[in-house]
């Protein structure tokens, strides 16, 4: 068989620890024996990153830039313990939090479903991808504490020099705390952009909810700048799809997101999106099944697994022990790269690769062989076996 060529290069970030060396195996044996892999390669892993000042980082979302499509690997996100750890020169900052303010995107996160593995949500049978806008509010507030007779106001220095004053709260009685925060609508709208988008991607309904009836000025913003972007750029697309949009409060967001079959994008502000993402991964089972698409408001997509480098199995695997890393979520970073490459290219047979080995990644699962994690979730009426890091991989070609 002839390899699959590829006309443009995805670029590759390659990243940290176990996810590094599942990394390589998935290359080595689900992709490079079909396909005549064209990337632009980026080491991210931790000691390059070191070397270069982080420039690495930069470069590869540059680069995402330049060619539209990334893969992405698990990276560290350097503490103390990692500083000594790895000598660094520097606390870098987390590379995921780079690559999202050069591309100004947002970040999707979706179950990936296999069948024997049932969310604990019995309603939900297709995926719900939650959207978490990652700027602003209470991630980026100053806050203090006040004492009894203090007053806190919100000041407002205007440019034309006016100022504006309102009374947060008087501490009569008590001491207490308070809070300022902000968003700003240039991030908002990219966040809209990039969630309209994503919906006609997937060709689902879209959800954004927020608490405007309490918030009536900040949240009330949120909610007229979807409803305006909605309207001038996206409500033709959608009407065109047969897919809706409905803006909702949070409160009647969740209780339609838990009765609903899913199949639906739920965008959600900062904090919401953080916590809601949390409980939808554990809902849907594992971690290891969890993954994330970077999408920025002009069409530029970065594919990852939604977990980290697995340490701990990492530590494991270098004292020689063999170890059982569910490796689906950064397979399916791979397959969504290579998709939509081919998608942009018009290349028709790498498109369909990838949905040949997504498929057999899923068949080899539904017919028992999976890995560690997944064994206590998978309920179906076949033989199941456990299968280290390495063997699951070739299980999976041996399907391909
Ligand atoms: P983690 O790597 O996601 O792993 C936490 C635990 O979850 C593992 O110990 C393992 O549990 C389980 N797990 C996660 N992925 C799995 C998989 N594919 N297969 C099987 N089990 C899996 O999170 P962490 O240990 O908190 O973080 C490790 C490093 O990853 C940190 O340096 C952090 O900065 C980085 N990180 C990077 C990203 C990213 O690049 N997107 C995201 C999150 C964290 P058991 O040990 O019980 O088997
Ligand atoms: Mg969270």
């Amino acid at each position: 068989m002839a390899k699959i060529a590829m006309n443009t290069p995805v670029v590759e970030m390659d990243g940290d620890e176990m996810t590094r060396i599942l990394w390589k195996w998935i290359k080595e044996i689900l992709i490079e024996p079909y396909v005549d892999l064209k990337t632009e390669y980026y080491d991210l892993g931790l000691p390059h990153r070191d070397e270069t000042n982080d420039r690495v980082t930069v470069d590869a979302a540059e680069a995402t830039k330049k060619y539209g499509v990334a893969v992405k690997c698990a990276t560290i996100t350097p503490n103390k313990q990692r500083m000594s750890e790895y000598n660094l020169h520097e606390m870098w900052k987390s590379p995921n939090g780079t690559v999202r303010r050069i591309l100004d995107g947002t970040v999707f996160r979706s179950p990936i479903l296999a069948k024997g593995i049932s969310p604990y949500v019995p309603t939900w049978k297709e995926p719900i991808v939650l959207a978490r806008h990652a700027y602003g509010d209470i991630y980026n507030a100053v806050d203090d504490t006040c004492e009894v007779g203090d007053k806190a106001y919100l000041t407002v220095e205007h440019a034309d020099g006016t100022v504006t004053k309102k009374l947060i709260a008087e501490f009569k009685t008590s001491g207490g705390v308070v809070q300022g925060m902000h968003n700003r609508a240039d991030s908002i709208r990219s966040f809209a952009r990039s969630c309209f988008r994503y919906a006609l991607d997937l060709n689902i309904p879209m959800i954004f909810a927020t608490k405007d009836t309490i918030a009536k000025i900040y949240d009330g913003e949120f909610k007229a700048i979807f409803a305006e972007i909605y309207e001038n750029e996206f409500k033709a697309a959608f009407e065109k799809a047969g897919i809706w949009y409905l803006y909702t409060l949070i409160d009647d967001a969740v209780a339609r997101i838990v009765r609903s079959e899913g199949g639906i994008l739920w965008a959600c502000k900062n904090y919401d999106g953080d916590v809601m993402s949390d409980m939808v991964a554990t809902a849907y089972g594992s971690l290891g099944m969890m993954k994330s698409v970077l999408v920025s408001p002009d069409g530029k997509y970065e594919f990852e697994a939604a977990h980290g480098t697995v340490t701990r199995h990492y530590y494991k695997y270098l004292e020689g022990q063999t170890t059982s890393t569910n490796s689906v979520a950064t397979i399916f970073a791979w397959t969504g790269a290579l998709e939509k490459r081919g998608e942009l290219d018009g290349n028709e047979e790498l498109v369909a690769f990838a949905r040949k080995l997504e498929r057999a990644t899923l068949d080899t699962i539904e017919s028992g062989y999976m890995t560690g994690d997944l064994v206590p979730l998978f309920h179906a009426d076949v033989e199941v076996h456990k299968l280290d890091s390495e063997a699951f991989l070739r299980k999976i070609a041996e399907r391909l």
